[in-house]
């Protein structure tokens, strides 16, 4: 038997309409219109075209929405400028620096420099400490949206052991602390873990974040298991004709041929964990929202 597919689009789509509602809410009831400012430095393709997206999704919300697009020479001294001045904003209750920036920027003080309140990216240290203190915290939106597809599936979370391939800030160690808080027992794996088929296999809920094209196989899963692939890799098609003429397409960490024919359920990728991300962000943005005005409910 083959696994159950788990459709990202349909359950952002719902996590979307519900955003779009609540929006509409707080304008109506508090005069609160939640607004998202995202910021891109250069000009790199991939990052262009997640802005636009989340730009005109935050729009199609109902929400306030500002792009920053600033030129690729930008100084560091500018941009801490722009984020000053967006964290004085009171339009602005979620800002997001889309990563990598160029080469010649530092990361850290730019993400450091974000009011932790606004920080719907979850990337601030304060947002981790939360996180890891069970506090209220704006969390990355990826690992939140693997956490609503995993419990849409699978409902309570109690008791089941997962493995999280991947130890990143940004994935890998929110969705472990996710998944702690949901009374999972956690296991974090990465590039100097022992006998990582064994690890893998040991799982009944599967995270690959790794960034390694197919590299998850079918005999590394638990017969029955539910499988994240949290995975976007560009890889030349598998026919050598249409390889020859440069044509590329996304895959996941897992090998989804493979894996289908194991576990319980899966997602795909791409279609998967992907269109989670955005809905999460918008969801992060009224939560901000929310409760830069002190408001409960
Ligand atoms: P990083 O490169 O920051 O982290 C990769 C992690 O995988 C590291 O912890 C690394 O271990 C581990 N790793 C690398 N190679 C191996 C290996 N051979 N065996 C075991 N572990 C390994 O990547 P990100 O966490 O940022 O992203 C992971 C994937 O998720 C990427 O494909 C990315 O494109 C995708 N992604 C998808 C999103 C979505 O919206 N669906 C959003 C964000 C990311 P170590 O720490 O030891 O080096």
């Amino acid at each position: 038997m083959t696994a159950k597919i788990i459709e990202g689009l349909p359950v952002a789509e719902r996590l979307r309409a519900e955003v779009t509602a609540e929006v509409a809410r707080l304008r109506a009831e508090h005069g609160l219109q939640p607004g998202l400012a995202v910021v891109l430095v250069g000009e790199d393709p991939a990052s262009q075209a997640y802005v636009k997206s989340k730009g005109e999704q935050s729009l199609a919300a109902g929400m306030h929405s500002v792009t920053h697009r600033l030129p690729a020479d930008t100084k560091q001294d500018e941009l801490l400028r722009l984020i000053a001045d967006l964290n004085a904003d009171p339009l602005i209750h979620g800002i997001l620096v889309q990563l990598p920036l160029p080469k010649h920027l530092d990361e850290k003080p730019v993400i450091d420099a974000i009011d932790p309140d606004k920080d719907v990216d979850g990337l601030h240290v304060v947002n981790a400490g939360r996180l890891v203190a069970g506090l209220p915290a704006l969390t990355a939106c990826t690992p939140v949206g693997c956490m609503v597809l995993l419990r849409d599936t699978l409902g309570d979370l109690t008791g089941k052991h997962a493995v999280v391939v991947g130890r990143s800030r940004l994935v890998g160690k929110p969705i472990g602390q996710l998944l702690l808080a949901a009374n999972c027992t956690v296991t974090m794996a990465h590039s100097k873990t022992v006998d990582l088929p064994a690890v893998c296999r040991s799982a009944d809920i599967l995270v690959a974040a790794v960034g390694q094209p197919r590299m998850i196989r079918g005999d590394w899963i638990k017969p029955g298991a539910c499988v994240i692939d949290v995975g976007i890799n560009r890889v030349p098609f598998d026919n050598p004709e249409q390889a020859a003429l440069g044509k590329t397409k996304l895959v996941g960490d897992v090998n989804y041929k493979e894996a289908v024919q194991v576990a319980g359920s899966i997602t795909p990728v791409p279609k998967g964990v992907g269109p989670m991300t955005v809905a999460c962000l918008l969801q992060n943005t009224v939560t901000a929202a929310k409760r830069i005005a002190g408001i409960d409910s």
